[in-house]
């Protein structure tokens, strides 16, 4: 991490039965081995969490802005990155976050609120009240920096209350998702964890207050960034998934730019070109740790995605 700004990790998931049944091979750009047993072969999401959440969360404890993404194109594993699945030793990085800093909570910070958003053609929803069916505007606060307007923060008192509403948040996407034909892997969905720890200065009796945000981003598949032939709802979706995508690309290479000439000055970095950057500046700039996740399919079918991935993940670095 140290000098770098972005931490970036693959993870390569199992072969799926398409996969299998299209006699899928393995293609030499991968380097983990197949040859070994599955579990050695593939992290485990407890793995994937202690390598990158743990970290990433352990920053956010000390006051740093925080964010973790997942790229890659639809069915690499994205999701299963991030949210996992509902049973014992499948969840994904966002539960395990959840439930490492509910136990940080108890002990330290004073309040522990959540929202879950998803940016769909540059307009947000709120995915933890579904029943608001408008979109909702973007905004911006002097010192706390952009915002979405009225979008449900939630204090967190357990973790099956938390878990509750990332079921309802996860499902007003998927109802989505089958209206309007797989909207899932066209949106991003944002789910932000922010703590506010609030302590008394002995010596002034001053309060003070350290408010530091994880943002944890399921991207859109990034196949769609390439909408040739594409025409009408199509286009306008591939032309936005590529607006955000190669924005976050061109922000995150331009912090690194800018860390390593050491320049101060942050005003040409395009932050404001897509609502996706424009919403997560605060996390990827200034006082924040970013970590990008590529997921990858490890079939030679989808080389070229694979392969468009990995340029990506190493422009990141
Ligand atoms: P994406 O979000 O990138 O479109 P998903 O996360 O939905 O992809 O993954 C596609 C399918 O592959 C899902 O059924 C998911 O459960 C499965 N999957 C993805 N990654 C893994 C993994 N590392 N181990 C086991 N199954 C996985």
């Amino acid at each position: 991490m140290a000098g770098a700004s972005v931490k970036v990790a693959v993870r390569v998931r199992p072969f799926n039965t398409r996969e299998t049944s299209r006699d899928a091979k393995c293609p030499n750009v991968m380097t983990v081995s197949l040859s070994q047993p599955e579990d050695e072969a593939f992290a485990s999401q407890r793995q994937v969490y202690k390598d990158i959440g743990e970290e990433m969360l352990l920053h956010a404890f000390e006051g740093y802005n925080v964010c973790i993404f997942a790229y890659g194109q639809t069915g690499a594993g994205k999701s299963y990155t991030m949210m996992g699945r509902q049973e014992e030793g499948q969840e994904g990085i966002i539960p395990q976050c959840v439930l490492f800093s509910r136990l940080y909570y108890i002990l330290v910070c004073t309040i522990f609120q959540v929202s879950y958003m998803e940016i769909y053609c540059e307009r947000v929803r709120d995915l933890l009240n579904p029943k608001s069916k408008g979109t909702l505007r973007v905004r911006e606060h002097p010192i706390m920096g952009p915002y979405v307007e009225d979008l449900s923060k939630l204090a967190v008192t357990g973790y099956n209350d938390i878990q509750d509403l990332m079921d309802c948040g996860n499902k007003a996407r998927t109802v989505a998702a089958t209206n309007m034909n797989e909207t899932s892997s066209r949106s991003h969905a944002v789910f932000t964890i922010v703590f506010t720890q609030r302590r008394r200065d002995q010596l002034t009796s001053l309060d003070t207050e350290k408010v530091s945000k994880v943002s944890l981003v399921d991207l859109a598949g990034s196949e769609r960034a390439d909408s040739s032939g594409a025409k009408g709802m199509r286009l306008k979706e591939g032309a936005n998934i590529n607006k955000s995508l190669t924005t976050l690309g061109k922000v995150i290479s331009a912090l690194a730019e800018m860390q390593n000439s050491k320049k101060r000055r942050s005003d040409f970095i395009p932050y404001r070109d897509s609502v996706l950057t424009w919403l997560l500046k605060e996390n990827l700039g200034g006082n924040s740790r970013t970590a990008m996740i590529a997921a990858l399919s490890p079939a030679d079918i989808n080389y070229e995605e694979t392969l468009s991935t990995l340029r990506y993940a190493d422009r990141a670095k």
